[in-house]
């Protein structure tokens, strides 16, 4: 199975990725969070992505799509695999697409948890505090919910033109969207279920 998470900043895609990714037994790729421990770790991916990830810009896609490849074909993405933060443009989805087209597998849903812009950058500046991740500042903040509005969110209709997509209300506590989640994966898995019967 891959899932893909669409949503802006701070409408809580990682964690609700992480707890699902665990409870199924799938590989999550946050593009994120392998960008951010690159750059930590200092390794020459991560010095290049830097003045990207703390301008709040996306990074160019090429080195992006080389990570998803490497992940979505090792091991832990075996039995499924959870997309966090890709993709994240439109050309993104085609090259993606094309991946998938090549090796045999389709996204068998896509789901786009939303919130507004108030609860998202106080939900932001919170982490902010919490965690000190070097792109939670105000100023960064708003433009990342900018290149959300210009570069991502038309992939909400880029999928739902494909047939995947599940829109979900990301206001709620995290207990309350994880179980709209789970419904909504729960009415995928029965659906495949269905078709490979043939009925
Ligand atoms: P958030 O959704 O809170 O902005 P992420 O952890 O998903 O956080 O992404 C942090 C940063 O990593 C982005 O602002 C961008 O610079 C970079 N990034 C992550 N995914 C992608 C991607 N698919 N394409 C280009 N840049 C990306």
């Amino acid at each position: 199975m891959i899932v893909v998470f669409l949503g802006p900043p701070g409408v809580g895609k990682g964690t609700q990725c992480q707890r699902i990714a665990a409870e199924q037994g799938w590989g999550v790729v946050s593009t994120g969070e392998i960008l951010r421990q690159a750059m930590l770790a200092g390794t020459p991916l991560g010095i290049s992505v830097r003045q990207y990830l703390d301008a709040g810009r996306l990074v160019p896609d090429e080195p992006v799509f080389s990570l998803v490849e490497q992940r979505l074909s090792s091991v832990v993405c075996r039995d499924g695999c959870i997309l966090d933060g890709f993709p994240r443009t439109v050309q993104q989805a085609q090259m993606f697409d094309d991946l998938l087209r090549r090796t045999g597998r389709r996204i068998d849903a896509t789901i786009c948890l939303c919130a507004d812009d108030v609860e998202l950058r106080r939900r932001l500046l919170h982490r902010a505090t919490k965690e000190g991740r070097s792109d939670d500042t105000p100023a960064t903040i708003d433009q990342r919910l900018d290149v959300y509005r210009h570069q991502t969110a038309p992939l909400i209709r880029f999928y739902r033109e494909a047939g995947s997509l599940f829109e979900i209300d990301g206001m709620g506590t995290p207990d309350q969207v994880y179980q709209l989640i789970q419904n909504v994966l729960r009415a995928v898995g029965e659906r495949d279920l269905t078709s490979a019967r043939g009925e």
